[in-house]
């Protein structure tokens, strides 16, 4: 009788088990970038270069990042002094003798402006100051379209922010400067706050509370913490994983760009990226954490600090400044039942990460970097999931560059490159000619370079249409069916690309 009694007992453990690793979620929940990835309604979504109906320029960057033309040459027109491109830094981001030790261990994930600092970069500080919220407080407003859930969620993800830093969120339809929460397609967010309205875009699947508190985070001038300058001796970016047409996506900023404050680089930052997108893309340096990059379930320790200082939060609501052990900060607020301007440690525990630095012995223990070996990943596979939908409207062929990125599977692109003979030099974003027209080769040449080598006339040999046209067939030749099915309209869109190409290729 009494071993049926401890099997029964065995049983409901790993059932209670079980039914606890569902509800935390753990492995079983997609990554942050997954699920952004997911919610756009198109691919195309994700090209850099978007025409607006007024006719301006947006770039879409690192899935969720809406910027202004002129905000991204900004950033990315000059060439970066320590490319992360294919090919260098792989190992673990220390080949390059620069990155060691810590003379250039800045740590980066937010606009470089640091308040009162006369640190460096002085003009670009006072640049970038007015992406702060003025005085902390965010204005927004929310679509009359959401339901009264989204609006609980909304409300959870906002207090998210409001329970552990001084930011406060105001309703306004009035304010110049002001957050507006709406549908769209897809989920993504401009940087700091802007002098006119700004959009953050939330289509139906990107209303949780971990995807929201995240494109708050690029709303309050945060980038993403894995396109950090320090990046490299944290995560090693494994460029074989990832489709040319994102290459862009993973080439990190400088520190001239970004400030980190000097907090730590943190893999569980809610403006981490996972690998459930583009699998195999960012290797940890310390395996511990390569399942814990892409969480969304809230802010982490190193958020909250980040956001706390970048603020200035504890200055400006009266603390007198003291210094913290073990890496913690002050909060101005009293907390957990804790009087106010206390010093706070993190807990080592995501879904509740602050703990009182008087309680703890020591501080958590750092990352253990170690040689890494770069995974061999099969890049014949779909990035998206609707390919046999996109195959069937006649895709593969009509949207060459697109499909052999994120349909390369089912359009029977595979079999290209190594043993295929090369993939053809083409343009990776529909914008290219016009972006080409408008001198971009020049003035954003590192993005153009990468993203645009056919209109930008970077080609090992200008473009022929008869050689584009047997590359094709060629490719079209692995389909599963081995029937060629270059339409006539998809040999005719090859064509007018091609022609597109020659004819901008004269402005330069
Ligand atoms: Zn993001």
């Amino acid at each position: 009788m009494r071993w049926i009694l401890e099997l029964f007992s065995v049983a409901c453990l790993t059932l209670l088990a079980e039914l606890t690793n569902a509800a935390r979620g753990g492995k079983k929940h997609m990554s942050i970038d997954k699920q952004i990835m997911d919610a756009a309604p198109d691919a195309g979504m994700f090209d850099v270069f978007h025409m607006m109906p007024g006719g301006d320029f947006k770039v879409m960057t690192e899935l969720d990042i809406l910027l202004t033309l002129d905000q991204y040459k900004r950033l990315r027109g000059k060439r970066q002094k320590v490319s992360s491109g294919p090919g260098r830094g792989r190992a673990n981001g220390n080949r390059n003798g620069r990155r060691n030790g810590n003379q250039n261990w800045r740590r980066s994930r937010l606009v470089n402006r640091r308040r009162g600092s006369a640190g460096r970069q002085k003009r670009k500080a006072d640049q970038d100051e007015s992406l702060l919220w003025t005085d902390c407080k965010v204005y927004y407003e929310v679509d009359e379209s959401f339901t009264t859930e989204d609006m609980q969620t909304l409300e959870t993800a906002i207090s998210e922010w409001t329970s552990v830093t001084c930011l406060e969120f105001i309703k306004s339809s009035t304010a110049t400067s002001r957050v507006q929460f709406k549908n769209g397609a897809g989920c993504y967010s401009m940087i700091g706050m802007q002098p006119e309205p700004q959009v953050v875009a939330l289509a139906p699947t990107c209303r949780t509370k971990g995807i929201i508190a995240h494109e708050i985070g690029h709303a309050i001038g945060w980038y993403h913490e894995h396109m950090r300058p320090d990046r490299d001796s944290f995560v090693s970016i494994n460029f074989d994983a990832i489709p040319p047409r994102y290459h862009i996506n993973f080439d990190k900023y400088t520190n001239d760009e970004i400030n980190d404050h000097d907090v730590q680089y943190d893999y569980t930052s809610l403006m981490h990226y996972g690998n459930d997108a583009l699998p195999g893309s960012i290797v940890a340096l310390d395996p511990s954490f390569q399942d814990k990059m892409g969480q969304r379930e809230g802010l982490s320790f190193k958020d909250i600090k980040l956001a706390n200082i970048m603020y200035d939060c504890a200055n400006i609501m009266g603390c007198t400044q003291r210094t913290c052990d073990f890496d913690g900060f002050q909060l101005y607020k009293s907390y957990k039942g804790s009087s106010s301007c206390q010093c706070w440690c993190d807990s080592g525990d995501v879904s509740d990460p602050l703990i009182l630095c008087s309680e703890l012995d020591s501080a958590p223990p750092k990352p253990s970097i170690r040689p890494t070996e770069t995974p061999v990943v099969d890049l014949c596979r779909d990035v998206r999931s609707n390919c046999p939908e996109l195959k069937a409207k006649g895709d593969c062929m009509s949207k060459l560059s697109l499909m052999m990125d994120i349909c390369k599977q089912t359009c029977g692109f595979c079999g290209t490159g190594e043993g295929g003979g090369p993939e053809p030099c083409m343009d990776h974003d529909k914008g290219c000619p016009m972006m080409a027209a408008a001198g971009l080769c020049t003035t954003l040449e590192p993005v153009m370079e990468k993203q645009c080598p056919a209109s930008c006339n970077l080609c090992p040999s200008p473009p022929d249409p008869c050689q584009i046209q047997k590359q094709v067939m060629a490719l079209a030749a692995h389909y599963p069916n081995g029937t060629p099915r270059l339409t006539s309209f998809s040999l005719l869109t090859v064509i007018v690309s091609v022609v597109a190409v020659l004819h901008h290729s004269d402005y330069h």
